[in-house]
């Protein structure tokens, strides 16, 4: 059979590649982005009564409702902003699946997403299984900023949108005030979307203010803004999300959810619904990774890795030009197999394969196994 295949060149992600490698040499698992300690014991709680409660049918369409009042509650409190948890909120299975659904909501053939590299792996070909072409731009190496005057360029007639992520995966970079500015003064006046990808609003460090398109009004109404509860409260497996967008863009986005999952899980979304209540548990979030990343960059002053500084997110990256000149593939492979500890080499997060000879390290581990891992690392 001819498939006739709608990405042809696109193979399996590199979470996948390496996480199966550090299966198969029983390596220190600090690629794909997830933690290893436990999830609140209080959440898992909470779950399980929904169950025993019998909160087991379909949900509505676009999600629990007192769980969109809750995030709209809380939306509310973190950014000023009013959203109306009935037509603005859609709880989707997982971040990656809004951020999908908002750009098949949107784009038709022939049409140009910016998108900004190292990307998340997930955004080229979701905006190219449309028919539509992304339009790369790269973070400047080595803080992985914004090139605004880069972005001025790259505007065309057919620009449909651009696609921002903050805190940022792979670089843990975030953006300022300054670069919503920036943004601002692109997308006035066009009719230019905005994705924001902001999956680690609560992973953010130093006491930086997260900046949410949430707090910009004016923004707020031309764009999809994704979530990921995985990420909030440590269960990544959960694939729980959900995206926010003015009311007309939610109907188009509710048009391609209604026809695929339809509806997500519905005990985590009764469960959720109480625990959100909680904001010192997505609160306190930030301080505690941050004392992991600390903890990470210490220790890694016993390697001969050149660690990079993160911002948010659960990545720090490093540079390896005291280890070796191998493309950062070959490293990381050689290195979970002779080390036992498996990374994520940023070139994968490039188009191109763009190889600036970093590595990126998932912290959001026990301190046990960040200090194993460590003592691996220094035999390098
Ligand atoms: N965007 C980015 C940048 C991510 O790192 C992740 C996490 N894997 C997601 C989206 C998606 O999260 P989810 O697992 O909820 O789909
Ligand atoms: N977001 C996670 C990471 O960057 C992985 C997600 C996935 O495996 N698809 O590592």
């Amino acid at each position: 059979m001819n498939i006739n295949s709608k990405l042809p060149s696109v193979g399996t992600t590199i979470f996948t590649v390496m996480s199966r490698l550090a299966t198969e040499h029983k390596a220190i698992n600090l690629g794909q982005g997830f933690p290893d300690f436990p999830m609140s014991e209080e959440l898992v709680a909470l779950v399980n009564e929904a169950m025993k409660d019998n909160y087991n049918q379909y949900p509505p369409m676009p999600g629990w409702l007192p769980l969109r009042e809750a995030i709209a509650e809380k939306i509310e409190f973190l950014y000023q902003a009013k959203v109306n948890p009935d037509t603005e909120i859609t709880i989707t299975p997982g971040g990656t699946y809004a951020i999908y659904s908002s750009l098949t909501a949107i784009l038709n053939p022939g049409d140009e997403v910016i998108v900004f590299e190292p990307a998340y792996d997930s955004y080229i070909p979701n905006v190219e299984i449309n028919g539509a072409t992304a339009v790369k731009i790269n973070l400047v190496f080595p803080d992985y900023k914004i090139d605004w005057d880069a972005v001025r360029r790259a505007v065309t007639s057919k620009t449909k949108a651009i696609l921002i992520n903050s805190p940022h995966n792979p670089t843990g970079s975030v953006i300022s005030a300054k670069d919503i500015e920036q943004l601002r003064s692109i997308v006035k006046d066009t009719n230019i979307f905005i994705i924001s990808d902001e999956v680690y609003e609560h992973l953010i460090f130093n006491n930086l203010p997260h900046q949410s398109i949430l707090r910009y009004p004016d923004l707020l109404e031309r764009s999809f803004v994704c979530f990921s509860f995985g990420k909030v409260y440590n269960c990544t497996g959960w694939k729980l999300g959900y995206c926010v967008a003015p009311a007309e863009l939610t109907k188009e986005f509710r048009k391609v959810h209604q026809f695929n999952a339809f509806s997500c899980f519905t005990p985590t979304q009764v469960a959720l619904t109480t625990f959100l209540k909680n904001k010192e548990a997505y609160l306190g979030l930030s301080s505690f990774m941050q004392e992991k990343k600390d903890y990470f960059k210490q220790l890694m002053l016993q390697t001969r890795f050149s660690m990079h500084e993160s911002y948010g997110s659960y990545f720090i990256c490093g540079s390896y030009e005291r280890i070796s000149d191998e493309s950062d593939k070959e490293l990381a492979i050689r290195i979970t197999k002779e080390a036992g500890v498996a990374t994520i080499p940023v070139s994968a997060f490039y188009h191109n394969g763009k190889d600036d000879k970093v590595l990126r390290f998932c912290f959001s581990k026990k301190k046990e196994t960040l200090e194993m891992a460590v003592e691996r690392l220094m035999k390098i």
